[in-house]
């Protein structure tokens, strides 16, 4: 196949000029499939070794192999000239050589290329289409762009990268510029020789050029999608390691720090391996390459063989970073090396199919944290994804996991947060459903049916779904579909009655209650729901019943004497119990809750912190499901009640007659566990418990519970006397241990130091400024920062005229910063107008 980069590298273009323009009749921007590419080879040639980043530029030159799978007298690509792409020397010719070119024309509306040959082209025939590229690299995070950086010894340096996704490739070369067209790739990349050039395959030979250049050859890509491709021109550094299989896993990032991308190195090298045996399916290629790319691009992107990230996220340095983002690093190379398999090897048919490389992936992340950081899968999905995505799926603005994108304008609509979090929650639904083997094995399959395809979601369904009690393929795609299909999800109310036993109803959840629907629903808005029951002799997570239709009895749980919806939180709906049910919930939390599973105990507290938070109920039914918690050593419980409880700590906290009650509660729930764990860290426990801890000392020492303050005292000392930064996690605790207790100046040398710290470490220290009582030092410019943290303290009506009187003086009534702090008061009082008399009777009586 090399032998094609020869023949097509002794071309003498001929010169075509473009013939015109013409208007678009195809709205919706999409190619017709009469023609369609077999290979692609491009010559690229970037100029950006100046320091004038003005006249950073390619030029190149790409020949696209194409096949004729429909009678036409057109061959249409795309192509967008906005960045200012030049195209000239045109050149189609059949395989025997002949030259078949006619004209060639622009249509700017739809982003298309139309080629006319000079005669009609018959089913079956190829083409060669060769084209010259004169373009800009520019100052962006997108295309074909540069980044510039600092390097110790080097001073100002420069590197080259490319991003396609979704529609931008055709700004860079002309192009078969959608999912489906999938093809393969060789790349010839002309660079400066002390640079490196980087690609999706091996570079297989390095030709001299004139003037300190060389031109690198690639091997063949696999066949994929356009958006996969990514080329790279860097003078980096690298850590390399290989797989048990032999592939060559690096990392490259620029020299001053690499040491820093050890961690991603080992993340990397090891998922790969993990999902080879998972997938039952090795990494196609010899080859995997990590790029840091030092800008803060705002993603990272799975190219294949060549996955390119922003620095400050793929890069870890224990002294500098906090532990989540140790995990942070882990789970995006997990994101980024799952798509290998999951958008690079079977991919979407179109973006509205997008869920297939997104949600899958989004649920394949957290599958290899267990075996490589010890990180539970449900507690990190749970948390990271599940209980903030059920958030915003709740508004009617929301969005489907399979949404209308009726053109490729609307494209970017596809990669919401709804296509990967909400994707990922119903995949994992779909895990449970079909039980871990089936699962994986229907996975399994799925790759060997799809590789290097793109599919459907329907045709993915048909591997996926199998027929299941008496229940057709179509029947299960049907059910499937209620939670692909529509927005929002829906909320069961399970009611206990004497007579008839237990029954459930759907309802279509909205948060805010209020909000208007206006969107119509396929499914109108009923879903079908895979009910899950949890009973004292029952733990498995097996589907009992398909809640299809708006209610239904549920016979299994006569005569148990307590049961749970939604084992493990694996439905994507929310639980309302009625009462009699609640509090028989509630004195087995009390008794014996290990009797429950972790993330149904953290289910409880979520749905019931949301359900009263939305009106149905006051607070204090759901801080009910907290009174175990001084027993409790599960993160996602801890984390799940401090988001649920905060509003009630800080407003209970600043109301003279119920502070004492509130934080009394709160110690009483903090201090065994604080005791328990200690202010220490050891070696031998998990990442889960050490997170717990940062969480809990913050709190034990913010309520001056045992020892906890002594000890932070003690670390701001060593801090401030010796120079002893104290671990990224506890600056912020040490920070504030110094602004309440530091007489002499330490604390304030701390923060003007902390001025000029890393990001994690500077905003911890400003965030400890709140911990000291005396906020005179703040200038004006903090003002507004901390407006909305005063306002989210306001408590009476007293102090929200005050609020409103002091923006009034200042003239500040317009700033939206503070009319939303006066918005921040109004919620507040209407919240204790309801909240606070119950909960302070709760907290009287427990
Ligand atoms: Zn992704």
């Amino acid at each position: 196949m090399t032998d094609s980069f020869i023949t097509f590298s002794l071309f003498i273009f001929l010169s075509f000029l473009l013939s015109g323009q013409v208007r678009s009749d195809r709205l919706d921007g999409r190619l017709p499939k009469s023609v369609v590419p077999l290979s692609y080879i491009l010559r690229i040639r970037p100029d950006f070794y100046s320091n004038d980043t003005n006249n950073f530029k390619y030029n190149g030159t790409v020949n696209i192999l194409m096949e004729c799978r429909f009678p036409t007298d057109q061959i249409v690509l795309n192509y967008d000239d906005e960045d200012g792409l030049i195209l000239s020397d045109f050149r189609l010719v059949d395989t025997d050589g002949v030259d078949l070119l006619h004209n060639v024309t622009i249509d700017n509306d739809a982003e298309f290329l139309i080629v006319n040959p000079s005669r009609s082209l018959a089913v079956g025939e190829n083409f060669w289409l060769t084209v010259r590229l004169n373009g800009g690299i520019f100052d962006d995070r997108f295309g074909f762009f540069y980044a510039g950086y600092e390097e110790k010894d080097l001073g100002q340096r420069y590197m080259v990268s490319t991003f396609f996704v979704p529609k931008i490739a055709r700004a860079v070369f002309p192009c078969f510029d959608e999912p489906s067209f999938k093809s393969r790739f060789k790349l010839i990349i002309e660079r400066k020789s002390e640079y490196s050039s980087l690609t999706s395959t091996r570079r297989v030979r390095t030709a001299p050029m004139t003037n300190d250049f060389v031109a690198d050859e690639f091997d063949w890509s696999p066949i994929m999608p356009l958006y996969s491709l990514c080329w790279a021109v860097v003078d980096f550094a690298y850590v390399e390691s290989f797989t048990t299989d032999g592939v060559r896993v690096r990392v490259y990032a620029r020299r001053d720090r690499i040491d820093e991308a050890n961690l991603a190195l080992q993340m990397a090298t090891r998922t790969l391996e993990y999902f080879g045996d998972k997938l039952d399916y090795n990494y196609t290629l010899s080859k995997l390459d990590n790029l840091a790319i030092p800008k803060e691009i705002g993603y990272a992107m799975e190219h294949w063989g060549l996955v390119t990230y922003a620095e400050s996220s793929l890069l870890y340095n224990s002294e500098k970073n906090i532990l989540r983002e140790k995990i942070r690093t882990a789970k995006l190379v997990m994101h980024e090396l799952a798509h290998q398999w999951f958008g690079n090897l079977i991919t979407c048919e179109w973006w509205n199919h997008t869920w297939i490389n997104e949600g899958i992936t989004e649920f394949m992340q957290f599958v290899p944290l267990k075996s490589l950081l010890g990180l539970d899968h449900s507690e990190m999905q749970i948390l990271d994804d599940l209980q903030r995505i059920q958030v915003s799926d709740a508004l009617n603005t929301s969005q489907e996991v399979i949404p209308d994108i009726p053109t490729v304008w609307d494209s970017s609509k596809a990669f919401s947060r709804i296509t990967y979090n909400k994707g990922g929650a119903i995949v994992r639904m779909l895990r449970s459903d079909l039980g871990e083997n089936e699962f994986w094995k229907r996975i399994q399959t799925a790759l060997k049916i799809f590789q290097y395809k793109s599919v459907t979601t329907d045709q993915l369904w048909d591997v996926l779904l199998p027929e299941e009690n008496g229940d057709t393929l179509n029947e299960r795609k049907r059910k499937w579909n209620t939670w692909m299909e529509q927005i929002n999800y829906p909320l069961i109310r399970v009611t206990l009655d004497a007579k008839s036993g237990a029954s459930v109803q759907q309802f279509h959840y909205l948060d805010p209650k209020d909000q208007i629907i206006s969107k119509p629903s396929p499914h109108n808005y009923i879903w079908s729901v895979p009910i899950t029951i949890i009973t004292a002799d029952d733990m498995s997570n097996t589907t009992v019943r398909w809640l299809v239709n708006e209610t239904a009895h549920l016979p299994e749980v006569n005569g148990k004497e307590w049961f749970l919806l939604n084992s493990q939180q694996v439905g994507f709906y929310r639980v309302d119990y009625d009462s009699t049910l609640r509090s028989k919930i509630s004195d087995i939390l009390k008794s014996d809750f290990s009797q429950i599973p972790y993330e149904n105990r953290a289910l409880l507290l979520d749905d019931a912190f949301t359900l009263a938070r939305n009106g149905y109920y006051t607070e204090d039914v759901a801080m009910e499901f907290s009174r175990h918690m001084s027993q409790e050593r599960e993160r996602t419980v801890w984390e799940t009640f401090f988001k649920g409880s905060q509003q009630i700590e800080r407003l209970l906290g600043s109301l003279n007659e119920t502070s004492n009650l509130i934080r009394n509660y709160l110690v009483h729930l903090i201090d065994p566990t604080y005791q328990d764990l200690g202010f220490d860290e050891r070696d031998e426990e998990g990442l889960s418990i050490k997170l717990l801890r940062f969480e809990i000392i913050k709190r034990a020492c913010n309520f001056n519970i045992g020892n906890c303050r002594n000890k932070a005292e003690e670390l701001f000392q060593r801090w401030t006397e010796l120079g002893d930064k104290p671990k990224p996690d506890m600056v912020y605790t040490v920070a504030c241990q110094g602004a309440l207790t530091s007489t002499d100046n330490g604390w304030d040398a701390i923060y003007e130091k902390g001025k000029s710290e890393e990001r994690n470490n500077r905003l911890a220290i400003l965030r400890s400024l709140s911990c000291k009582d005396d906020k005179s030092s703040l200038g004006r410019g903090a003002k507004y920062a901390i407006l909305s943290t005063m306002a989210s303290f306001i408590v009476d009506q007293q102090e929200l005229i005050e609020l409103r009187e002091f923006l009034e003086n200042e003239d500040e009534l317009n700033n939206p910063s503070a009319t939303s702090a006066i918005d921040i008061g109004e919620i507040n009082l209407s919240w204790l107008d309801k909240n606070k008399e119950p909960l302070k009777r709760w907290l009287e009586e427990i």
